[in-house]
């Protein structure tokens, strides 16, 4: 993580801008960055002009799928160099969250290989008993087409069963309920959550994912920053919520699957709004 002090001259906003009092800016990828794997024009040099300027950076995703370094290519292709440290995936996220609420647990997982990787990166424990199980960890059990993948197929009953009969705590990496594929959406990690909740008529002890504080805060525990230091930069009505639970600066951005008026009728509205990321960087100061 950059530590290092800013380049004489190189300060990221223009005079008097109210954003250039913040020391730490938390990006949504999708929407923001990019779409699919397209960058968004502008947005490898924002975050360049930010880094350049002394501000702390990083990145939040939902993505339920992908361990960190699986991820670190994407902004490759992207344009924008990054290392593991730099993201906070749900993956990274949920298994953060639950090493700290007990390290080393038993856990039964649901999802693909790199959540997997992440639970065991974090040092916990992968039961493939249900009846052994302090945790039942969910993400999405689906391919990118909507199958269920070759290795979850046994273990919705496994996680009924752990849930069922031995209580274990029940944790979600994020709240989408269906996901935008090629061919027409297909189930998303919510699918799992209204299952096991349906069937064990309890919710999950805790949703990692936006519009949960939780990614958030272990972003922030990354920059080792207070919130009211940072900016949340977001596309969809969860990123502002997130934000606003915490008491972030919430900028939204016009180049993601939401429209501002959307934004708006749901009762939400934003610190600042722009067409993009590299626009609030070009704004005028007072
Ligand atoms: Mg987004």
């Amino acid at each position: 993580m950059g530590k290092g002090f800013p380049e004489v001259g190189a300060e990221a906003f223009a005079a008097g801008h109210p954003l250039r009092r913040c020391r730490g800016f938390i990006f949504d990828v999708d929407g923001v960055l990019c779409r699919g794997d397209e960058a968004i024009p502008g947005s490898p040099e924002a975050i360049d002009r930010l880094r350049r300027g002394g501000k702390k950076v990083a990145f939040i995703s939902n993505n339920s799928t992908k361990s960190q370094e699986e991820y670190v290519a994407k902004f490759i292709k992207l344009g924008i160099p990054v290392t593991a440290d730099d993201l906070v995936l749900s993956t990274y996220a949920t298994a953060r969250h639950v090493s700290k609420e007990k390290p080393g647990a038993r856990v039964y997982m649901i999802g693909a290989p790199g959540l997997r990787k992440e639970l065991q990166l974090a040092g916990l424990q992968l039961v493939d008993d249900p009846l052994e199980a302090e945790y039942v960890v969910t993400g999405s059990p689906f391919d990118g087409t909507g199958r269920i993948r070759e290795d979850n197929v046994e273990r919705i009953t496994g996680a009924l069963r752990a849930l069922y009969h031995r209580n274990a705590r029940f944790i979600a990496t994020n709240p989408d309920r269906v996901f935008p594929a090629e061919e027409g959406v297909i189930p998303g990690t919510g699918a799992m959550i209204g299952c096991l909740s349906y069937m064990i008529d309890r919710s999950p002890d805790a949703v990692i994912g936006k519009p949960s504080e939780h990614i958030v805060r272990i972003a922030l525990d990354r920059l080792e920053l207070q919130p009211e230091d940072c900016v949340i930069v977001g596309d969809m009505d969860t990123d502002m919520l997130a934000g606003e639970k915490l008491g972030m600066t919430r900028v939204f951005v016009r180049s993601g699957a939401m429209t501002e008026e959307k934004l708006q009728s749901l009762g939400i509205t934003p610190d600042f709004a722009f067409d993009a990321v590299i626009d609030m960087l070009t704004a005028e100061g007072d």
